[in-house]
């Protein structure tokens, strides 16, 4: 839609209020409202002000202003306020240059496209992201304890953790049920279907849904290939829909990468493919049938996976997924078929045009923009400095000796340790000013402060198993 035919949208559809959403730099989707009437062609070129210094990670308080600038094409009528209700995402700018904001999470994924147009290596980069999540009955969080106690899906609450009440004592069906049990083992199979149609009705173009691997209460949804920025885009509106047709039904969805111990956590496997003139650049004669140009990218994605893990896997929880055991990949090498890998290359694919490569590193806490714009820029490094990607790691890491398996270095341990790769290799992401070294520095700063610290700090539930009766 253009500025015009927004408004005449809006009033075609008797919309009341419309509401200014924006990606913060941690991650979460923030939003304010202004009445209908008061938007004009204008606004989309002025913006409107509103105070930056409260949004975390972006402005100090002595320069707080900055505007929001809503973006025409991402126009469409909330389908969850009881009101009528038009929403739309947001550039950010300063008010002051009337320069697009350099810690926008949104624009740095433009300016990633940009580059990628600017190099001439392809005209298009294609996101299918794999969401995944759990829904929880409710959760309940001991103060005294930090313990957390849930009460998992709708599987009758059946699966409880800790000593929150008696929970279902009846019939109850049993543990890891797997991927595929038919309801009314899967209870939470038409709640999928209902947010997958919304996000259809949203324009979001989803692939198959199904309950993940998780004991009970996970989730996948996976969306189809789309533009970069549109995919980032897709991630937080389906996030949106899976979170608010939760709540309708009284309970909660989390995208926390590890929400229980013992089972799989929360991926978002992102698939990747570069295409020019409509047609796809990823096949060829290389393994699994890849071009050059897709190995030079999964070589790129390995060089810098340790540093992608700080956006990718943002989180001290991250850390927690990414351990042998639970299918969520450990090693940073690529293969077509040992899902401990952190590159898959999907074989089964529809024909040349749906060759793409799958990063299976990143987990579902991730920063969409900041995740894809970080990903791209790796593979452009691979395909610009002809990175080799060396031998895919085709047998089982289980089948492998220690030694073997030694010798293929790790995912990073510890949400410090990425940190740590991303402060000793961000060149690569500063290409055409990209990522700023602010950017690098901010997000250093805010994710060691506000999380590695203050987790390190606070006593873990699982320290008073340990030591509570010691010495
Ligand atoms: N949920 C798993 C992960 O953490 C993966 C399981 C799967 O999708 N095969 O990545
Ligand atoms: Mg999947
Ligand atoms: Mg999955
Ligand atoms: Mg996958």
């Amino acid at each position: 839609m253009s500025p015009k035919e927004v408004l005449a949208y809006i009033r075609q559809r008797e919309v009341f209020t419309v509401d200014l959403r924006f990606m913060d730099f941690p991650g979460v989707w923030q939003h304010f409202a202004i009445p209908a009437d008061s938007l004009t062609e204008a606004t989309f070129e002025e913006g409107i002000p509103f105070d930056g210094s409260s949004v975390l990670g972006w402005r100090a308080i002595n320069e707080a202003d900055l505007l929001v600038v809503p973006q025409p094409e991402t126009a469409l009528i909330d389908p969850f306020a009881s009101r009528p209700t038009l929403t739309m995402i947001c550039n950010i700018q300063d008010p002051v240059t009337q320069q697009d904001y350099t810690r926008d999470p949104r624009n740095i994924a433009l300016k990633s496209v940009q580059h990628l147009l600017d190099l001439g290596l392809a005209d298009d980069c294609r996101i299918a992201p794999e969401l995944e999540f759990f829904l929880f009955d409710s959760v309940r969080f001991d103060q005294t304890t930090n313990q957390a106690f849930y009460h998992i899906d709708s599987d009758e609450g059946s699966w409880n953790q800790g000593s929150a009440g008696a929970g279902n004592l009846g019939y109850k069906p049993r543990s890891t049920l797997g991927y595929f049990p038919c309801p009314p083992m899967d209870s939470l199979s038409d709640l999928r279907t209902e947010m997958a149609q919304i996000m259809g009705d949203c324009g979001i173009a989803t692939g198959a849904h199904f309950h993940e691997a998780a004991t009970a209460g996970q989730g996948e949804i996976d969306l189809l290939p789309r533009s970069l920025v549109q995919a980032a885009d897709h991630v937080m509106l389906a996030r949106y829909i899976v979170r608010n047709v939760a709540r309708r039904h009284g309970k909660s969805a989390t995208f926390m990468p590890k929400p229980l111990f013992g089972e799989n956590g929360s991926g978002l496997h992102t698939h990747l493919s570069f295409r020019s003139e409509g047609h796809s650049l990823m096949a060829g004669h290389n393994y699994a049938g890849l071009s050059d140009l897709a190995m030079h990218a999964v070589g790129g994605l390995l060089r810098h996976a340790p540093a992608l893990c700080a956006f990718g896997n943002p989180t001290t929880n991250s850390y927690k997924r990414l351990v042998e055991g639970f299918e969520a990949p450990t090693k940073l090498a690529y293969s077509r078929r040992n899902r401990r890998a952190i590159i898959r290359v999907p074989v089964h694919d529809p024909g040349p045009d749906g060759r793409r490569i799958e990063y299976r590193c990143p987990d579902a806490s991730a920063n969409p923009y900041l995740l894809f714009a970080a990903m791209l820029m790796a593979a452009i490094d691979g395909i610009l400095t002809r990175a080799d990607p060396g031998e895919p790691l085709d047998r089982d890491i289980y089948e492998l000796g220690p030694e073997e398996l030694d010798e293929v270095p790790g995912t990073p341990r510890s949400l410090d340790a990425a940190l740590d790769a991303l402060a000793d290799d961000h060149a690569f992401l500063l290409r055409g000013d990209v990522f700023t070294p602010d950017i690098i520095d901010t997000w250093i700063w805010y994710k060691r402060q506000h999380e590695v610290e203050a987790v390190r700090v606070r006593p873990h539930p699982f320290e008073f198993s340990l030591y509570y009766d010691v010495g």
